[in-house]
């Protein structure tokens, strides 16, 4: 496939390409397994990700990317890497010019990072766009217009909060908290309550299964596996879906409230508009079941989730690509 544009989400838990007139042609978890031994990659993306908890001591997974930056320079780099080399096939030898998303308040040293990682890892150019703006176009908002439009990520290590206008951020607030710190207090809930120990891939797995965001009259259940506290065994109990809820509401909680102070901090028109549009959240932690519903309730605005939701900033790359010109506005400085 001769390739001379990619759109790259470099998410903390997952990484999607687009390809303009191609769509979506990648989508894998942003994770790494190293041998320690000899300083080699042995895997990268969905085979690395299964390895996760079953690793001997010589076997490390590395997720490079922590609360949407660089956390690991060189293992960044090698994830690029394959992930274009993935896409390039046969043509990696053209190299492609790039665009990737970056978190609004990432800083300048953040930036270089991700520009240097891009260059090292085989683009021609690198093009930075924030993650907001792309998630927005991805979600199908019209962000050129005047009107005030709030977009809310919710991404694994991270939730960002942002209201575009005319093309451009107006207010916007991240907190590093997101599907990840679902998954965690899942994981404590059921120590505590039931003296199992279960693994990352268990707790993501009952989330994505039964987990909600609301009270249900008739809960879902599931049985899972763990290893008994007491006596080291494996043991299975049955989880429902409100145990699920009482687990993660912490969690929902500081969500509201971030999206709350947001509202505050913008200008009335906007918000004016908002109030009658309502909020559009896009990213993997908006598939949590009745999200949608429970933030209506707690802040008082109609709530949309995206269609594709974990696509969406994938897909705005490609808008952005497919007319570069249109969008220079957007482009952040390239070194
Ligand atoms: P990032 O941008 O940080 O890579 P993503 O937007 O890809 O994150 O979302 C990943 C998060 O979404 C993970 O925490 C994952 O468990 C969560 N997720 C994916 N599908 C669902 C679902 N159906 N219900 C709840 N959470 C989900
Ligand atoms: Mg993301």
């Amino acid at each position: 496939m001769l390739v001379r544009k990619i759109g790259i989400d470099l998410g903390t838990c997952n990484t999607v390409i687009f390809v303009p007139k191609k769509g979506v042609i990648l989508k894998e978890p942003s994770v790494v397994a190293v041998s320690i031994p000899e300083n080699k990659i042995l895997a990268v993306g969905q085979l690395a990700k299964e390895m996760l908890g079953r690793t001997p001591d010589t076997i490390r997974i590395y997720r490079p990317m922590r609360d949407g930056v660089i956390a690991d320079f060189r293992v960044t780099l090698a994830m690029i890497r394959y992930f274009l080399k993935k896409t390039l096939g046969f043509f990696s030898f053209l190299k492609p010019e790039i665009l990737i998303g970056i978190p609004a308040g990432a800083t300048s040293t953040e930036r270089r990072a991700l520009i240097e990682a891009g260059l090292g890892a085989g683009a021609k150019e690198v093009f930075l766009v924030k993650e907001p703006i792309l998630a927005a176009l991805g979600a199908g908002i019209p962000i050129e217009s005047y009107s005030g439009n709030m977009v809310v990520d919710i991404g694994g290590g991270t939730t960002e909060v942002a209201v575009i206008s005319l093309g451009g951020i107006v207010t916007s607030r991240s907190i590093r908290l997101g599907g990840d710190k679902m998954d965690l207090a899942i994981s404590e809930y059921i120590k505590k309550k039931y003296n199992l120990a279960i693994g990352e891939q268990t707790a993501e797995e009952v989330k994505i299964k039964i987990g909600t965001a609301i009270f249900e009259k008739e809960p879902l259940d599931l049985e899972i596996k763990g290893r008994d506290l007491i006596s080291g065994l494996p043991r299975n109990i049955k989880i429902t879906s409100n145990e699920v809820r009482e687990a993660i509401s912490d969690v929902l909680t500081e969500i509201i409230q971030v999206i709350k102070i947001t509202l505050r901090e913008t200008p009335a028109e906007l918000s004016a508009d908002i109030m009658e549009k309502g909020l559009v959240l896009t990213g993997g932690g908006s598939l949590l079941r009745n999200l949608p519903e429970l933030l209506e309730k707690s802040i008082g605005i109609p709530v949309i989730l995206a269609e594709d939701p974990m696509l969406c900033v994938a897909k705005g790359t490609g808008k952005i690509l497919e007319s570069l010109d249109l969008y220079k506005k957007v482009l952040m400085t390239k070194r």
